[in-house]
């Protein structure tokens, strides 16, 4: 039998426990779900992504099915060269879903045989994006629950 590779792609600027939660899920699905960064500097991001390897890497590291890996260039192209046969991707809120469409369906245009499938964020992280986590990091709210606490030592850091 050959493996299940499927791909995670994101920003993770920074990784927040809805995105834990999708990738626990995600593993039910497949053998292998790599974590794709991706490299795109047009969304000024807090981390660089480097950092945000490092990250992902140190809060992931007793979890060798879930590589981490950061990629620039068409996402089915990445999915190939993975052997992903799937994209991973979380939905929160109807808001989420026409733009996820549109990008699953450009997708499946571009590479016919990967399907992307959306899991269902746990609805205690349904209100959560990284966008405001870092808000709420730059104000200095309380984040404990809400993101691994190396990413709330490594917000701190920032701020
Ligand atoms: P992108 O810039 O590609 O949206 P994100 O890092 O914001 O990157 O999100 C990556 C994926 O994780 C997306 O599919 C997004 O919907 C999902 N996601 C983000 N936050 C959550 C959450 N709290 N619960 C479930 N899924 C989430």
């Amino acid at each position: 039998m050959t493996e299940r590779v499927a791909l995670y792609p994101g920003s993770f600027d920074p990784l927040t426990n809805g995105h834990l939660d999708i990738l626990s899920r995600a593993m039910r699905l497949a053998d292998h779900v790599v974590v794709a960064i991706l490299e795109n500097d047009a969304k000024t991001p807090l981390f660089s992504v480097a950092e945000r390897i490092e990250m992902l890497r140190e809060i992931l590291r007793d979890n060798p099915l879930t590589p981490v890996r950061s990629f620039s260039g068409l996402l089915v192209d990445f999915a190939r060269e993975s052997g992903a046969t799937l994209i991973v991707r979380g939905l929160r809120a109807v808001s989420d879903y026409e733009y996820e469409l549109q990008m699953a369906l450009m997708n499946r245009r571009l590479a016919p045989s990967i399907d992307t499938v959306f899991l269902m964020a746990n609805e205690e992280y349904s209100y959560l994006s990284s966008r405001l986590v870092k808000e709420v990091a730059r104000l200095k709210g309380d984040l404990t629950g809400l993101v691994p606490d190396a990413v709330v030592r490594r917000l701190a850091a920032k701020f």
